[in-house]
């Protein structure tokens, strides 16, 4: 039998909870960021209609293809572009996104600023930290994020809420978000963007205020291109 996106939302949120209340000093309220990467609409529809309404996405391209539609009738869903931004894609980024969770360079930094301020938009945004220093992964250093959330900030002016990490595959994340967890502290933002289907309880452990969802609500992807 189908569970329904109804099921599947209530079964994350209660696993969610439960991991508040498990971990918690202070339960902070957490975001379920359904990451709908590669599913269509017909797939995505059944969870709006059961009121999820923050989606993830990697693909600029691809959120221009599936969303503007979708917002149509969904016109207070919140789009948080997860995957890296190219320069020359800054634009449209931020016009069909609500959250950048991928700040990751300077030029970056300052391309966003300029669009923001021309489209009088100014999206909040996640610095992105490459916590295991792997090659293949985008991210900030993790000892250069305390300077470069400053620098996003003054000089180029944007709203930096918060931190995002993808931690390695295979060993256990926890270490991880620890270090995730200090490094917020130490940049001065408040959330923190970190768990995925496989580790979001040990994450929210850890003080994320942001998961990520992908396989957990869609099911399997096929694997990346
Ligand atoms: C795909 C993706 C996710 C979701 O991964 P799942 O393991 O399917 O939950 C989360 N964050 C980022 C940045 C992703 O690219």
């Amino acid at each position: 039998m189908d569970v329904s996106a109804a099921d599947k939302l209530a079964a994350i949120q209660e696993r969610i909870a439960r991991a508040q209340q498990r971990f918690g000093p202070p339960p902070t309220a957490v975001t379920l960021v359904a990451v709908s990467k590669t599913f269509p609409a017909e797939a995505i529809e059944p969870f709006l209609e059961a009121g999820q309404r923050v989606f993830g996405e990697n693909r600029v391209q691809e959120a221009k293809d599936k969303w503007p539609a979708l917002r149509e009738r969904y016109p207070d869903v919140k789009l948080h572009l997860i995957g890296p931004l190219q320069t020359n894609k800054a634009r449209e980024a931020v016009a069909l996104f609500d959250v950048i969770e991928t700040l990751d360079r300077d030029r970056l930094a300052g391309v966003l600023a300029e669009e923001m301020t021309k489209a009088g938009r100014q999206l909040p945004c996640f610095v992105q930290v490459n916590i295991g220093l792997e090659p293949q992964k985008a991210g900030i250093a993790p000892d250069e994020t305390v300077d470069f959330v400053a620098r996003c900030r003054s000089p180029h002016g944007l709203n930096v809420v918060g931190l995002m990490c993808i931690p390695p595959d295979g060993v256990p994340p926890g270490p991880y978000f620890a270090q995730m967890m200090a490094l917020a502290r130490d940049a001065g933002v408040a959330e923190l963007s970190m768990g995925m289907s496989g580790d979001f309880e040990i994450a929210i452990g850890m003080g994320a205020s942001h998961v990520r969802l992908g396989s957990a609500l869609f099911g399997g992807r096929p694997p990346a291109a």
